[in-house]
């Protein structure tokens, strides 16, 4: 790294995002020689999603054996799904065990990048410009919470937070809590914040599938194992890596759904047997695996608390005191907890994004977010997206995704390398075919066929966010460029 003057920094590679994928990326970079990047991270501490969300309850809802990367197994996992501080810990010790930290700057909040043909210059919002050749984006889709536009929200004179913004200065012992949206987050932290709350009203405009969670300790004696016999470890990781990956015919052909479906539908017969009102409120009304599919063992019996209300009729407006749904009824509060997830379709567009010829990313993806292998943009030399569009997956771990990514981008900064060219683009119509194969497939997937709407999709109706398959056809798609992909510049 080069610092030119106090306003210009010069690398070879820039990362944005100090997650999984950020992490996972500047590891591969180093193994490959390729020593001089830089991670540019806009908070003041590593860890991607794992960091924002710290919300009570929050864990992985994949197990952690899976979870993590193939290259740094941990056999310390104490759950099969980890907590959140477990997991954020351990991407701290992925940047210590590889000594990544004094290449992660920090309070580095990147607002756009200029290709000006040979290099590019990524603006933060400090002033500095990073020049770097290449730039790696680890940025994922889930990081800009998204806070409904409700009427009066300003004027509430409680409380009021989103579960990636937890305030935790904030004491909830006896107080009146609104939650809006039943999604994986509120799943998680609803159980959790339910027994010292006063009461919890929820409002679900849409009732998920819930399937339990086979989440227990992993004890000493396990640990002890995979320590000494690491090859324990590889199987285990196998087996959960085949039982998540059988699920992927299912959500291709709606109709294997069945099966799945009536597990859930007898974990709700059991779980509400006593109560066929409340169950009629939170049974789903879609095809089970059109939203994601939420694991827990504690939400349902969460629901069935005195202290916790379902509310399904939808909200009007927000007053100083509560919140008001549209039968007119005021629903009194003291807090106000937004589980309503995050902006996806627009989150790297929002950036000032300009490739070649003056090309804006933005503009590009007027019509909806596309990339060749969810990886590289035609007309965006140089630049790669790591859990780009339709990477993301309803039935497995994005780690899997990002380390199929990596080899991939290591490969076209290799052939760039290799001939001596300045850059390597992505031509046009293969990324087209490559989209067209894509949603074909998509439009026949239980996400488009199941009934129900979800950030899966985007204002026109298209899939622009999961991989339509299995990670191992990824996996050899992404082994290696295929040179009639790409042109060199
Ligand atoms: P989400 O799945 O997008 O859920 C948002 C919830 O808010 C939905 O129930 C939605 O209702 C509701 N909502 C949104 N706007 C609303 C409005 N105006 N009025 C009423 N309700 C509204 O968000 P999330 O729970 O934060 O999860 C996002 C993603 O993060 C997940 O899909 C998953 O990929 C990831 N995640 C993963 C884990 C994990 O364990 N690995 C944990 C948490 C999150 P509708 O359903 O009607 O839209």
């Amino acid at each position: 790294m080069e610092e030119r003057s106090a306003a210009t920094v010069t690398v070879d590679t820039a990362i944005v995002g100090s997650g999984f994928a950020g992490l996972g990326i500047a590891v591969k970079l180093d193994e490959a020689g390729r020593r001089d990047w830089l991670i540019l991270e806009k908070g003041d501490t590593l860890g991607g999603t794992w960091r924002d969300n710290e919300y009570p309850g929050c864990a992985c809802d994949v197990e952690s054996h899976l979870y993590s990367f193939s290259f740094r197994q941990n056999p310390a996992w104490t759950r099969t799904f980890a907590r959140q501080p477990e997991i954020r810990a351990y991407l701290e010790d992925v940047a210590d065990h590889y000594r990544l930290r004094d290449r992660i700057r920090y309070g580095a909040h990147v607002t756009g990048a200029e290709w000006d043909g040979t290099a590019w210059d990524v603006r933060l919002a400090d002033g500095t410009t990073v020049r770097a050749r290449f730039v790696v984006f680890g940025t994922g889709a889930l990081h800009d919470p998204s806070i409904p536009d409700i009427e009066g929200l300003d004027r509430f004179a409680g409380t009021a937070f989103h579960s990636a913004r937890w305030d935790h200065s904030h004491d909830l012992r006896g107080k009146r809590v609104a939650v809006i949206g039943t999604g994986a987050s509120a799943i998680q932290f609803v159980p959790a914040i339910a027994p010292d709350v006063e009461s919890l009203t929820l409002f679900q405009r849409t009732a998920p599938w819930v399937l339990p969670k086979g989440d227990k300790p992993i004890s000493d004696d396990a640990r002890r194992r995979y320590r000494r016999f690491p090859l324990l470890q590889r199987l285990a990781r196998t087996a959960i890596y085949w039982r998540h990956e059988a699920l992927v015919a299912g959500f291709m052909n709606p109709r294997l759904m069945k099966a799945i479906g009536r597990v859930a539908t007898t974990y709700l017969d059991r779980s509400f047997a006593k109560d066929p009102g409340l169950k009629a409120k939170v049974t789903p009304d879609f095809t089970i695996g059109c939203k994601r599919i939420l694991l827990s063992n504690d939400y349902y019996p969460a629901l069935r608390r005195d202290n916790v209300d379902v509310e399904t009729t939808g909200i009007a407006r927000v007053t100083e005191t509560g919140v008001v749904t549209t039968d007119g009824v005021e629903h009194p509060c003291d807090t106000i907890v937004f589980g309503t997830g995050f902006r996806i379709a627009d989150s790297l567009s929002r950036m000032t994004i300009t490739g070649r010829d003056g090309a804006k990313l933005g503009d590009a993806w007027r019509g909806g977010m596309e990339a060749l292998l969810g990886t590289t943009v035609a007309g965006f030399p140089n630049l790669f997206l790591l859990t780009g569009p339709n990477t993301g997956l309803g039935h497995s771990s994005m780690v899997l995704m990002i380390e199929s990514q990596i080899p991939y981008v290591l490969d076209a900064m290799n052939t760039v390398d290799r001939h001596r060219a300045t850059a390597i683009d992505t031509v046009r119509e293969r990324q087209d075919d490559f989209n067209t194969e894509v949603q074909a497939k998509l439009e026949k997937a239980v996400w488009s066929q199941g009934g129900c709407g979800s950030w899966y999709l985007d204002e026109h109706g298209r899939n622009r966010t999961l991989w339509p398959g299995a990670t191992f056809t990824y996996r050899r798609r992404t082994r290696r460029i295929d040179p009639a992909d790409h042109v060199l510049l």
